[in-house]
C-alpha cells in the first residue's frame, strides 16, 4: 500500500476543507470499496480524512418523502421501518448487495460514489482508460462478458456496481452535496457521466464535494415496486443484469411507471423509452414484452455479453409481473 496521512473531522467544514487542501486526498467512511482499491493500488490517495464522526447518519421522515444522511449504513437503511412502508425497492436493492458484514460497514455516500468491478482496472498491469488516462480499454477486445451493453463508448464499456443505485435512479431520488463553492442539489440520474472522452471522471461532483444526503420524493408508485436482480451466485456477487420497476396502476391503467436497469451500462439506467410505452396503457402481457423490447433499444452488446440483450427484457417482463400480481 502507498504511504498516505490520517485524520479524523468532527465537522463538514474543516473535512472539505482538508480534502480541498490536497489533491490526492480523499474522504474515508465505511472504506469497503476505497480500503479493496487501495491495496490493489489502484486508488493512491496521500491523504484520507475520515468523516465517520460527521452528523450525517440519520433517516427521517420530510413530508411524505424520506431524507437519507450520507453517513447511514447500507443494513440501517435496509431496516428502517420508512423503507419497507414507502420504498420497498430499494430495501430490496440494499440487501441484494454485498454481505451482511459488509452491509453493516458500508454507507450510503460510499455506495453511491463505488467504482466499477471491471476486473481490468482492478488489475494495474493491464491498460484502462479508467484508472490510467489514455492507456487504452482491455475490455474492448477483451474477456467483456460483465460489460455494457448500453451507454458505453470506445473509450470505456465498465457497468456501474451498485444495486442501490438503480432503484434510487428509479425513484427520482436527489443527492445533497456540499463543497468549497456551496451546497448543491444534484438529481441522482445526472449524478454520473457518459464514458465519452474521458472515463476516469464518473460524475459531476467536484474535487472536496461532500455528499452529505439522499432525499426521496414521495411518489405514488414507490410502494408498489420491486428489485430484481440476476447474478452467477446467491450470494456477494455484482449483477449480470438487475430491474427496478414500479408502477402505479389506478382504474386498471398504468398511471406512472419506472424502470431502470443494472449491470448493463456505465450508470444506473434508465429505461425512459420503456416507461413511455407502459404509460396509460392496463398492464397486461404484451404491452410489458413490448417495454422489455424498448428497454435494450440501442443496445451495442460486446463480444462475450449479447446475452445480456434476452436476459434484460426477460427480467423487465418479469418484476412486471411480479408487480401486478402475476408471479408470487
Ligand atoms: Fe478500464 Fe473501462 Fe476498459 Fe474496464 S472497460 S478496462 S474500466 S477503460
Amino acid at each position: 500500500m502507498h504511504p498516505f496521512s490520517y485524520r479524523q473531522t468532527v465537522d463538514e467544514g474543516s473535512a472539505i476543507a482538508a480534502v480541498v487542501a490536497e489533491e490526492s486526498a480523499t474522504y474515508i467512511a465505511g472504506g469497503t470499496g476505497l480500503i479493496d482499491l487501495m491495496k490493489l493500488h489502484v486508488q493512491t490517495p496521500t491523504h484520507l480524512v475520515d468523516i465517520n464522526a460527521l452528523p450525517l447518519g440519520n433517516i427521517e421522515a420530510q413530508g411524505d418523502g424520506v431524507r437519507i444522511g450520507a453517513l447511514a449504513r447500507n443494513s440501517d437503511v435496509a431496516y428502517h421501518e420508512l423503507m419497507r412502508e414507502r420504498y420497498p425497492l430499494l430495501a430490496q436493492a440494499l440487501l441484494a448487495g454485498a454481505t451482511p458484514q459488509l452491509r453493516n460497514a458500508a454507507t450510503i455516500g460510499g455506495n453511491l460514489l463505488q467504482r466499477t468491478r471491471c476486473s481490468y482496472f482492478r488489475d494495474i498491469v493491464t491498460p484502462c482508460n479508467k484508472r490510467d488516462p489514455q492507456s487504452g480499454c482491455s475490455a474492448i477486445d477483451g474477456y467483456n462478458r460483465s460489460h455494457a451493453i448500453l451507454g458505453g463508448s470506445a473509450h470505456c464499456i465498465a457497468t456501474h456496481p451498485s444495486d442501490m443505485c438503480v432503484a434510487l435512479v428509479a425513484l427520482d431520488a436527489v443527492v445533497q452535496t456540499r463543497g468549497p463553492k456551496g451546497t448543491r442539489t444534484i438529481p441522482v440520474a445526472d449524478l454520473y457521466l457518459s464514458p465519452e472522452h474521458h472515463p476516469e471522471q464518473e460524475t459531476v461532483l467536484e474535487h472536496g464535494e461532500l455528499v452529505v444526503a439522499i432525499d426521496l420524493p414521495a411518489s405514488p408508485f414507490a410502494a408498489h415496486s420491486r428489485y430484481l436482480k440476476i447474478r452467477e451466485r446467491a450470494s456477494y456477487s455484482f449483477a449480470v443484469v438487475s430491474v427496478a420497476a414500479a408502477l402505479d396502476i389506478q382504474d386498471s391503467i398504468i398511471r406512472a411507471a419506472r424502470i431502470a436497469l443494472g449491470g448493463v451500462a456505465p450508470k444506473p439506467w434508465r429505461a425512459y423509452e420503456a416507461e413511455k410505452i407502459l404509460l396509460g396503457q392496463p398492464p397486461h402481457s404484451e404491452i410489458y414484452h413490448a417495454a422489455a423490447v424498448a428497454a435494450v433499444q440501442g443496445a451495442r452488446p460486446q463480444r462475450h455479453n449479447a446475452f445480456k440483450v434476452d436476459l434484460v427484457q426477460r427480467t423487465v417482463v418479469r418484476a412486471l409481473d411480479f408487480l401486478a400480481g402475476v408471479r408470487p
